[in-house]
């Protein structure tokens, strides 16, 4: 058995990534400046979108994106109920109803037939979450929101890069949102970046930092002025350049890191797949994952153990896992205020109960990902009905 504790996912920074801050220390220009302004760049051109706004977070990317489109109290957003609460949160942030529905049962992406159930007047837009790293079936969800003028904003805190149909997630929707937070397929620590059309990332840059009609960097540095106005009542969420040094380095970086992830995930798909008592996740035909997770689901009915006791004995064998996502439905504050019974999206409820996320980054040794394959396999057998 192994020795050392295996980090479910680590950060994977080198002496790039120092150097690069250190040199933004040096230029006494710390925070949002030319080397955010730089990553902005090289960021939009890797995703192949026309414009890009660098935040301090994804949660703050979706918000300052539904801001600029609009959502205001009265509205209603559509998004799933399996993803990250903060998908949820922004919606309620700005005073909108957040009208959750279930999920397709191979991928656990937003079902569209259920989306377009749940459209009413009132409804704004929708959020799909390309969860774990694999796209939603975007073409279905563009179509029905085209027809009823909604606006489609992704999720995309898993799905860099994803392609769907050959399309790079980031130039699908009317926006995306993207993560760099600490254990995301690539960081800067804390960070997110909004992808769009210039005319939308123009106005969420503005609800990014004030609502001001000017940015700091324009009125401090040499070329600027003092004078600014402010029309919004915007957020403060901006991209310091020490997070934007992190980005500009691990972006270069990220294909290397996406390559190590397939041959990881490769590697467990011959092992888990002959093992009838698990479910190994599926990249569908015309699909291509960012495998940000790899998301194990039990067969339950062929273990005598459940789920949180099969992550004990996975802790008990020194390998961390996690569990992506506890629903949203289950959560007090949207249970008790919205009335959700957990079988109220049966799909999301029933899988959560068995799903087990596993080790899944480049920082794994070939050692790391034999002593994972090996402690589930000896989990199965011990445990197999
Ligand atoms: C991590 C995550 C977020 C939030 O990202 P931050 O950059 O931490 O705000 C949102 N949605 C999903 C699906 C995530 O996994």
């Amino acid at each position: 058995m192994r020795k050392t504790f295996l980090s479910f996912s680590p950060p994977f920074l080198g002496s790039e990534e120092i150097a690069e801050v250190i040199d933004t220390l040096k230029t006494d220009w710390i925070t949002t400046g030319p080397k955010t302004r730089q990553f902005e760049a090289e960021f939009a051109d890797f995703i192949g979108t026309p414009a890009a706004l660098a935040v301090s977070s994804a949660t703050d990317a979706m918000l300052v994106g539904l801001a600029a489109l609009g959502v205001q109290p009265g509205d209603e957003v559509i998004t799933t109920a399996m993803t990250f609460c903060s998908t949820v949160h922004v919606i309620e942030h700005l005073g909108a109803r957040p009208v959750l529905v279930d999920v397709e049962p191979d991928t656990l992406c937003i079902a569209p037939g259920a989306v377009e159930r749940a459209v009413t007047p009132k409804t704004r837009g929708v959020m799909p979450v390309h969860i774990y790293g694999h796209p939603c079936d975007m073409d279905p969800l563009l179509e029905m929101a085209a027809a009823r003028k909604l606006f489609v904003l992704e999720d995309a805190a898993h799905a860099l890069p994803t392609r769907y149909r050959g399309r790079m997630v980031g130039t699908i929707g009317t926006a995306t949102a993207f993560s760099f937070y600490a254990t995301k397929n690539m960081t800067t620590a804390e960070g997110g970046m909004l992808a769009g059309d210039p005319d939308l990332i123009a106005k969420a840059r503005m609800w990014s930092l004030h609502g001001m009609s000017r940015d700091a960097y324009k009125r401090y540095s040499a070329e600027g002025s003092w004078f600014y106005e402010v029309v919004l009542p915007g957020f403060k969420c901006n991209m310091t350049d020490i997070n934007a040094s992190l980005g500009l380095q691990q972006l270069k970086k990220l294909p290397q890191f996406q390559e190590r992830r397939r041959e990881v995930v490769r590697q467990y798909q011959a092992a888990f797949g002959q093992l009838p008592e698990v479910q190994v996740p599926v990249e569908l035909k015309g699909c291509e994952s960012a495998w940000h997770i790899y998301p194990l689901r039990l067969n339950l009915d062929m273990l005598t153990i459940g789920r949180n006791q099969f992550i004990e004995e996975m802790k008990a064998r020194n390998i961390g896992t996690s569990v992506h996502f506890i629903p949203i439905h289950l959560h007090p504050y949207y249970r008790d205020k919205y009335g959700y019974k957990p079988e109220e999206f049966p799909v999301a409820f029933e899988n959560y109960q068995r799903l087990v996320s596993l080790p899944l980054h480049p920082r794994l040794s070939d050692e790391d990902v034999t002593d994972v394959i090996e402690a589930v396999c000896d989990v199965v057998k011990t445990f197999r009905r």
